[in-house]
């Protein structure tokens, strides 16, 4: 947690990173957001420094450069650095056994002259996700040479890692990760790098991975894995929950207009934290080349906003950020009202789950929605987090439990009542 915090303290800190040389103006103004945002991080800041790759001295010749005669004695070659001087921004690629190719492009001074980059396919590793089944698993290694050692950068590079043939999942169920490989004394720890917000796993309709991007200081093991829920014994609920009748009748001549009327309907569909978001956007919602972006949101604020704007204290939240970018990777919003349906175990499993729209303010608000048994359904146009708020059922395996009439119960007290018969 502590590393995924300073990693992006350290990206918050990189956007303000500007050349330092000769933009005064700029750098004042970088200096206060740099600044700024230290206070605010109540960390240092960290900078890249470009190094001189002219091999020269500064010199200017004096007076003392020259005899009385004006005959110049001196030895040095006259030389005032410019930018040319010095390191650059730039990009470095490789490629994997596998097809994939990597890309990490740098800010000045990030990656420093006679670096090479490297990526390697690494096959003979063994991961473990905690409840989960892997379904697919991808590890390279990453890595910066200079001069015969291994290197890290001095700063943030943008990771883009892209696949000449997208990675198939095992099944749609499958929800891609991207872990760091961090070695520990403990041994090997997987750091989500899924969470951080300038994560992206692009996937195709199948689910199938085309292209990774992300940003990270740290060369080393990279994992890609497909995971599924792992089926645990909890106890299937007896009934099915019945279909919500009122909505549907309008939902249906919904779908039936859209068939008609356009062509060029956008979906799509990932799945993170869970969550399988299913999006219908209408003709003209969307620019060409649009794609949807899901992410986990762990956030205990904004879970906790939700439940409160659900109005059940004792209610559980899970959510996801739902954001959409057009062709350049600029975030967008739909032009008009589109349709989401969210899709979890949560809602097969629970009744009475509500939708919590929370934007970038904070500010929650519970979200009309048509439920049915597996998944719950609604018209959005401004997009970010949205929560699911659920209260658990108790043929559930979690531990605490709600009654009607009643906040909630032990389980422990639950069972001793049952056997008490009351
Ligand atoms: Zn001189
Ligand atoms: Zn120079």
């Amino acid at each position: 947690m502590k590393d995924l915090t300073s990693s992006f303290i350290q990206k918050v800190l990189s956007r303000y990173k500007v050349e330092q040389r000769k933009k005064v103006i700029l750098g004042f103004v970088a200096l206060f957001a740099l600044v700024t945002t230290a206070v605010i991080m109540g960390l240092p800041a960290i900078t890249a420094t470009p190094e001189l790759i002219c091999g020269k001295e500064e010199h200017v010749h004096t007076d003392e450069c020259y005899t009385e005669e004006k005959t110049l004695i001196c030895e040095k070659e006259e030389h005032i650095h410019t930018d040319e001087c010095y390191e650059k921004a730039g990009k470095l690629t490789s490629q994997a056994e596998d097809e994939m190719v990597a890309e990490i492009s740098y800010e000045a001074g990030v990656v420093h002259d006679g670096s090479s980059f490297s990526v390697k396919l690494l096959k003979d590793e063994l991961i473990e996700v905690e409840n989960k089944d892997v379904t697919g698993l991808h590890i390279y290694n990453l890595s910066l040479i200079r001069n015969d050692k291994f290197v890290e950068p001095d700063g943030i590079v943008d990771v883009n890692i892209s696949f000449k043939e997208a990675i198939a999942p095992k099944d749609e169920e499958t929800e891609w990760k991207l872990y760091r490989v961090e070695i520990t004394d403990e041994g090997k720890q997987l750091v989500d790098l899924t969470e951080d917000k300038e994560t992206v796993v692009h996937v195709d309709k199948k689910q199938a991975v085309t292209e990774i991007l992300f940003k990270t200081d740290t060369m080393g093991e990279y994992a890609l894995v497909g995971e599924n829920e792992r089926e645990t014994e909890t106890v299937a609920p007896e009934t099915k929950k019945p279909i919500v009748e009122n909505k549907i009748t309008s939902e249906t001549t919904k779908v039936k207009d859209e068939s008609v009327a356009n062509k060029s309907v956008k979906s799509f569909k990932q799945k993170a934290n869970g969550i399988t978001v299913s999006v219908r956007a209408n003709e003209g919602a969307f620019p060409d080349g649009t794609t949807m972006k899901v992410k986990a949101v762990k956030n205990e604020k904004v879970l906790n906003n939700a439940i409160k704007a659900a109005g059940n204290k004792k209610a559980k939240a899970k959510a996801v950020d739902i954001s959409f970018y057009n062709k350049e990777g600029k975030e967008i919003e739909p032009a008009s009202e589109i349709r989401v349906t969210m899709q979890a175990k949560e809602v097969k499993e629970n009744e009475n789950v509500k939708v919590v729209h929370v934007d970038d303010k904070n500010q929650a608000e519970v979200v009309k929605n048509t439920e049915t048994a597996d998944q719950v359904t609604f018209k959005a146009d401004e997009f970010s987090t949205y929560v699911l708020v659920y209260t658990v059922d108790f043929s559930y395996g979690e531990y605490e439990y709600s009654i009607k009439g009643e906040s909630s119960i032990m389980l422990s007290q639950l069972l001793k009542r049952i056997k008490d018969g009351c």
